[in-house]
C-alpha cells in the first residue's frame, strides 16, 4: 500500500481525509512524521498554495506526500473569500469572525450562491499531480449546526436543505468538495501501473 504524508496541521482536514481514503492508501500526519512546521500559504491561487505545501514537505522529507488548499468562493463577492478563506477576518483565523464578515458583506444580496473548491497537490516519485473538487451551494442567512469547521454552519450544498454543520461527517462526505478531490486522487493511485 502507498504511504503519503499529509502536509497539514489542520485536525479537521485530517479527520475528513482519513474518513475518505479508506484502505486505498495510508496517511501519515505531520505530527506522526515528527515535522513541526507552519507551512506558508503565500500565493493568490489555491493551486499555487497547495503546491507550496506539498513541495515544502517533499523538500524536507523526500517522501511521497500530498496537501490540499480549499477556498469558499461566493459569486456575489466575485469569488471572495477564496484563497483568503482562512484569514478573511484577520490573521487570528477565527471561524466565527470569518462567518460574521461574510454575512455582513452579503447582507441585502439576492444571490447567495457559493462554492467550495479544493485543490489537492500530490507529489509521487518526484512528480506533481493536481486534483480539483467542487461543491456548489448557497450561503444560508441563519447559522446552523455544530459539526464540521470553518464555514460549515452557513453553507448549504445543492441537493440538501441543511448546512454542512448540521450533517454527520458521512453525510457531508456525500457532497463535499474534499470528497470529490480525494476520489480523483484515489482513482489516480488505483490506475497507476504496478
Ligand atoms: P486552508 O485550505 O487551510 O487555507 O483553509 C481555508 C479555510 O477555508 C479554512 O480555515 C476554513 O475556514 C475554510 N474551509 C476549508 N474547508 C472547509 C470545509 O470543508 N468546510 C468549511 N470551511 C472550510
Amino acid at each position: 500500500m502507498i504511504t503519503l504524508i499529509f502536509a497539514t496541521n489542520n485536525e479537521h482536514k485530517i479527520t475528513e481525509i482519513r474518513s475518505l481514503t479508506g484502505p486505498s492508501f495510508s496517511v501519515i500526519t505531520l505530527q506522526e512524521a515528527v515535522i513541526d512546521i507552519d507551512i506558508p500559504e503565500p500565493h493568490d491561487t489555491l493551486e499555487k498554495n497547495a503546491s507550496e505545501k506539498s513541495q515544502t514537505i517533499h523538500r524536507i522529507t523526500k517522501q511521497n506526500c500530498f496537501s490540499e488548499d480549499t477556498g469558499l468562493e461566493v459569486f456575489a463577492l466575485n469569488g471572495e473569500p477564496g484563497v483568503k478563506s482562512a484569514r478573511y477576518a484577520g490573521d487570528a483565523r477565527n471561524f466565527q469572525a470569518n462567518i460574521d464578515k461574510l454575512q455582513q458583506k452579503l447582507s441585502g444580496a439576492s444571490n447567495r450562491k457559493a462554492r467550495f473548491r479544493t485543490v489537492i497537490s500530490l507529489i509521487l516519485d518526484n512528480q506533481e499531480f493536481l486534483f480539483e473538487g467542487i461543491c456548489n451551494g448557497t450561503i444560508s442567512e441563519q447559522q446552523k449546526g455544530e459539526n464540521g469547521f470553518g464555514y460549515d454552519p452557513v453553507f448549504i450544498p445543492d441537493g440538501d436543505t441543511r448546512c454542512f454543520a448540521e450533517m454527520s461527517l458521512a453525510e457531508k462526505n456525500k457532497y463535499s468538495h474534499r470528497q470529490k478531490a480525494v476520489s480523483k486522487l484515489i482513482d489516480f493511485l488505483k490506475n497507476m501501473p504496478a
